[in-house]
């Protein structure tokens, strides 16, 4: 850049601010760029009133660029107070709502079941007049990989996926060591407010050729929510299960397995389903539960599955 075209432009500049009733109060080094020319001019206190007013910057700006082609668009906006009279002071249109999330609103409670650490055998309601021990620490596999680890993971997995979608979830225990029995996970999903409660497992079948996965249901059904509902919920699960490839357990026709002694699913007065994913005594599913692309791949299923469920019950309006 010469000279020249700057002192042309300096006084040009001059010329437009004092045309527009506009006193140049800050002197012009020799040398000076017409961009520090700008940046001086809009940074000087002493010309505000005026300068600040959009339409004799925008005025004095566009006289400027049209003069001194060398002056770059930078140097066009930096002559631009922001403020009143920019894109972003202009009255915009309120922007449109991205698309609700699928299961914004949905509320899904998880129970990753067993805590690490010891269980204990305090008795507490079975949800059928009885009682049973508080909770016991799960299985694991002949490697030691425990059911609590593997609880919690494909818990943690399932929870991200569901809250990806704009699901609330409540997890029954804040920490995989946190001991809560049976009947307080039982009673969780009423609790809290929550619409369905899943409980997630890893059996331990001490005949290491049983493998495969299943569902557990309360049976006979207390209430509305154990019969029908919690099936159907069961249902969604194992389809999505055996979609992703995993093997159903030969021993449940249909994968459920109804029973009338698990305080988890007999205590709730919401769809509740039990599910053991697989058997960590038998040396192909104990690989995949340990692996974490298994437990991503049991995760995705399980999600997906209480997805299709809570889409296909949408909540009464
Ligand atoms: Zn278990």
């Amino acid at each position: 850049m010469t000279s020249t075209p700057v002192k042309a432009g300096a006084l040009f500049l001059g010329a437009c601010l004092a045309a527009l009733g506009v006193g140049l109060a800050v002197a012009t080094p020799v040398g000076q760029t017409g961009d520090s020319v700008a940046a001086s001019r809009s940074a000087t206190p002493t010309v505000p009133d005026v300068a600040a007013s959009p339409s004799a910057s925008a005025a004095a700006a566009a006289d400027l660029s049209r003069t001194e082609t060398s002056r770059t668009p930078a140097a066009t906006a930096t002559a631009t107070p922001s403020g009143t009279g920019t894109p972003s002071a202009t009255p915009t249109p309120t922007p449109t709502p991205s698309p609700a999330l699928p299961l914004e609103g949905r509320v899904v409670a998880l129970d990753p079941g067993h805590q690490s650490g010891p269980g204990s055998s305090a008795q507490v309601p079975n949800g059928r007049g009885g009682t049973k021990a508080c909770n016991n620490s799960g299985t694991s596999t002949n490697a030691g990989y425990t059911e609590p680890e593997f609880n919690w993971d494909v818990v943690a997995r399932v929870k991200a996926l569901l809250e990806a979608q704009g699901a609330t979830v409540l997890l029954t225990r804040e920490t995989i060591d946190q001991l809560v029995c049976v009947d307080e996970r039982g009673t969780f999903a009423q609790d809290h407010g929550a619409e369905i409660i899943v409980s997630i497992h890893g059996d331990g079948n001490e005949n290491t050729s049983v493998k495969g996965f299943f569902a557990i249901v309360s049976d006979p059904p207390l209430n509305d929510a154990q019969g029908a509902p919690s099936q159907a919920l069961a249902r969604a699960v194992l389809d999505r299960l055996g979609e992703a490839g995993f093997t159903p357990n030969a021993a449940y026709p249909g994968g459920l397995s109804y029973r009338s002694d698990i305080a988890g699913v007999s205590l709730s007065e919401r769809p509740a389903v039990m599910f053991e994913l697989g058997e960590m005594r038998n040396p192909d599913e104990a690989a995949l539960m340990s692996s974490e692309e298994g437990r991503a791949q049991y995760a995705e299923a399980v999600a997906a599955g209480i997805a299709d469920y809570l889409l296909a019950n949408p909540l009464e309006p």
